[in-house]
Order: structure tokens, then C-alpha cells, then sequence
């Protein structure tokens, strides 16, 4: 490679953060299997406890396969750093912990990940952390809830259940007016289809459990800085930020550390004390899993566009909502947003309602019926029955998750088995 050439994202996808190992050569990132370091002496101990040298101290905040994988992780999204940590969730909460004080405000879009909505709607309030909830595809709702609190605002960029497109670059215009950071969710899309930073977002966040993992083998998630929001020049004090630290000799986070003061404030704040690390066997098979992510998502979305295909026109159905598909509200964005496809995640709904839904979803052989979503085996769930279980009707519905809806999550097996085995389940539920 000559030293001018940008590198292309299948090739930061395998190399991005990683070289041989210095001291055995070895050639695939090792996992790191302690928990803690030694110091050189007693002046690099010190420096490393004030922030004035990088390095490890202790697994529960840094860890050399994690960095790794941050590393690339930031790669792929365009940010200037990241932090990894134990799963998505951690990663949302140690987000939010960076940037809101007791009584804060932030507004969601509600076409959410269901355990999102729940941690924004519960656990969060035990922080003083106030959800506003807007419409995900009216992007004006969010200009409507903006308040003196407001200090965020999140969204997803492809939305749970599936089938949604979000416009981040409208959005995003409403977070730059209101002076407050744009956070995305980029789970469902994965930076193979979109890169939220180039549509204006400035905090990234991924659960990795799902298609940067790619295999359902291990949680993990995390959060990448794009190092775009100007947190000193900002409307609102971020404390965590701007303010003196006194457990870092009244270091201020934002000053010191520039473009990235986001991922390390969350790092040195939030992990430190709340404590979410990732296990540095998780970071390594994560890390094994994202050197395929380009080819697995081109299998991904070709499946699942042979799907969606296939079952709008089956007379068992009602309806398919995927973006991939021309009769989608959401074709246009999803070619603007995510031009080299819609990802893997779908709904559609049986013409039979709740009961052929639940029948459906007991016929199907190679399909497995769990809570997840992004693996490379094709997985299928009824969300009203059980990941939006938690939420009230009318919560269900704006999240997309009626009675009815089956949502799919296809896998890279051979299309014709994936629609045989979607064919031989509505044979079964007429
Ligand atoms: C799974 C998921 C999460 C939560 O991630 P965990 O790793 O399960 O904690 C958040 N957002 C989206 C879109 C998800 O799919």
C-alpha cells in the first residue's frame, strides 16, 4: 500500500488497531487475560493515575485486546476514538452518565430497541435522567420537545423492530440549533451501511452482540466519539467535561483532551466507577467477528431482500415493512442513508393476526426463536409476546411491535433454504 492511499473499509475491517504482537509475534491480537499491569517505577504509576501518560493500570478500565478493538471500531465509524465496554446497554449508560446531570433532559426517538425504551423509561429516572420521547420519523417532534434541559438527543439510524429508516442529517440540524450532541444507534445498520458521522451524528453507539460480533457468541457493546461536538465552546455546561476534576488534580476533561475528551471522560468517569468492562475474551471474538462484517452484510442484505420479496407477495401475508423493498415508505432514505442496503432486520405480519404470528413462529424448523438479533443463523421473534412484552399497547404499536408483527433477522444461510423453511411455516399457519 502506498503511504497517500486511504485504506478501504474491508481492509480496516481486518487490520484497523492491530499489528503483531512486540513481544511473540504473535499475529492475531492476543486476548489479554489479566486484570492488571505493572508500572515501570513510581513516576509512571503517577503519571498514569493524574492522565498524563496513556496506558493500562487495571482491566476494569483499559485492557490491550479492548483497545484493539476500539480501535478498529473507531476506524469504521470515522471517530477519533471509542470505548468498549459489556454490552450495548453499558454503552448507552455510560453515554448518558458523561452528559447529564440529575434533572437533565434528553429526547428519544421511540422506534427504539424495547430494552432501550425500558432503560430510558425506569432505570434511568433513578438518575434523575429524564426521557422526552419524539417520533423517530417526524423529525419536527423533535424540534417540538426541545427545552432549557434538553442536553441529547438519540435515535436510531436503521430502528428496532426493523424496517425503519431514520433521517439523522434532519435531525441532527435540530440537535445543531438546540446546541446539544446527536447520539445514533447504529446496531440494526452497522458502519458497512451507514456511517451516522457523515450524516451529522457526534456520539456512535453499538451494541457489539449483534452483527460487529456477527455470531451470537458474547455481549458487548460501544460507544465511538466522532470528535465533532465543541464541548467548550457549547451552550450548556457538560460538567463531566468542562468542569475542574478533582479526582484528576482539577484536570479539565475537554481541555486536555481535545477531539476525544468525549470517549476518555467516559472511560475515566463512567467505567472507572459504575464499572461495566468488557471481558478481554468478548473483545477478541468481536474482534474476530468484525473481519468479515463487509461479507457477512452483503449476504445479509441480499437474504433478506429475497425475503422480503417473497413474502410480499405470499397470500398468508399482510404486509412487509423493509426499507430494501420499493413499496417501503422508508425506499427513498434507505437509499440516501444506507445505500448498499437495508440490513437483515425485518417485520411483516400474518393476515391471522396475534395467533397465526405466535403459530407461525413454532413452525418454522431452521429459524431459531430467540431474543436476538444478528447472527448468521436467520432467527425470528414475536415482539409483542416478548421483547416489547414490558411496554403497554399503545407503547407496542408506536414502536412498531403490534400483535401481529413476526419480526425476522436473516441469516447468511443458502437463500432457497431460508424461504423454504419461511414457505413450509405459512403452509402450516394457512
Ligand atoms: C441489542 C441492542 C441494544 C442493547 O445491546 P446489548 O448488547 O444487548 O446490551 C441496543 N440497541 C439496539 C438497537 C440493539 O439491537
Amino acid at each position: 500500500m502506498s503511504e497517500a492511499r486511504e485504506p478501504g473499509f474491508a481492509t480496516l475491517a481486518v487490520h484497523a488497531g492491530a499489528a503483531p504482537d512486540p513481544s511473540t509475534g504473535a499475529r492475531i491480537t492476543p486476548i489479554y487475560q489479566t486484570s492488571s499491569y505493572v508500572f515501570n517505577d513510581a513516576d509512571h504509576a503517577a503519571a498514569l493515575f493524574g492522565l498524563e501518560a496513556f496506558g493500562n493500570i487495571y482491566t476494569r478500565m483499559m485492557n490491550p485486546t479492548q483497545a484493539v478493538l476500539e480501535a478498529r471500531v473507531a476506524a469504521l465509524e470515522g471517530g477519533t476514538a471509542a470505548l468498549a465496554v459489556a454490552s450495548g446497554h453499558a454503552a448507552q449508560l455510560l453515554t448518558f452518565h458523561t452528559l447529564l446531570e440529575p434533572g437533565d433532559e434528553f429526547i428519544a426517538g421511540r422506534q427504539l430497541y424495547g430494552g432501550s425504551i425500558n432503560q430510558f423509561n425506569h432505570a434511568f429516572k433513578k438518575f434523575g435522567w429524564n426521557v422526552v420521547w419524539a417520533d423517530g420519523t417526524d423529525p419536527h417532534s423533535f424540534e417540538r420537545a426541545v427545552t432549557d434541559r434538553t442536553r441529547a438527543i438519540f435515535i436510531e439510524s436503521v430502528a428496532n423492530p426493523g424496517g425503519i429508516v431514520i433521517d439523522i442529517a434532519a435531525i441532527s440540524a435540530i440537535a445543531r440549533k438546540a446546541g446539544v450532541p446527536l447520539i445514533v444507534d447504529n446496531t440494526l445498520a452497522s458502519p458497512y451501511l451507514c456511517r451516522p458521522k457523515d450524516h451529522g451524528a457526534d456520539i456512535v453507539l453499538h451494541s457489539l452482540t449483534k452483527f460487529l460480533g456477527g455470531h451470537g457468541n458474547s455481549i458487548g457493546g460501544i460507544l465511538v466519539d466522532c470528535g465533532t461536538f465543541d464541548w467548550l465552546g457549547a451552550r450548556h455546561r457538560y460538567k463531566t467535561l468542562v468542569e475542574p476534576n478533582l479526582s484528576y488534580g482539577g484536570m479539565k476533561l475537554a481541555e486536555t483532551f481535545g477531539n476525544i475528551s468525549f470517549a476518555i471522560a467516559a472511560r475515566v468517569m463512567g467505567l472507572r466507577d459504575l464499572g461495566p468492562a468488557i471481558a478481554p475474551m468478548n473483545a477478541f471474538l468481536i474482534l474476530t467477528g468484525i473481519e468479515t462484517l463487509p461479507l457477512r452484510m452483503q449476504r445479509h442484505c441480499e437474504n433478506a431482500l429475497a425475503a422480503a420479496r417473497h413474502l410480499e407477495t405470499h397470500p398468508a401475508v399482510a404486509w412487509v415493512n423493509y426499507a430494501g423493498l420499493e413499496s417501503s415508505t422508508y425506499h427513498a432514505l434507505c437509499r440516501r442513508i444506507c445505500p448498499k442496503g437495508a440490513g437483515a432486520v425485518f417485520t411483516f405480519g400474518l393476515k391471522g393476526g396475534y395467533d397465526a404470528g405466535v403459530a407461525f413462529v413454532a413452525k418454522l424448523k431452521m429459524f431459531s426463536h430467540l431474543a436476538n438479533i444478528g447472527d448468521t443463523r436467520s432467527l425470528v421473534i414475536h415482539p409483542a409476546s416478548t421483547t416489547h412484552r414490558q411496554l403497554t399497547d399503545a407503547q407496542r404499536v408506536a414502536a412498531g411491535a403490534g400483535p401481529d408483527v413476526v419480526r425476522l433477522s436473516i441469516g447468511i444461510e443458502d437463500v432457497a433454504d431460508i424461504i423454504a423453511d419461511l414457505d413450509q411455516a405459512l403452509a402450516a399457519v394457512g
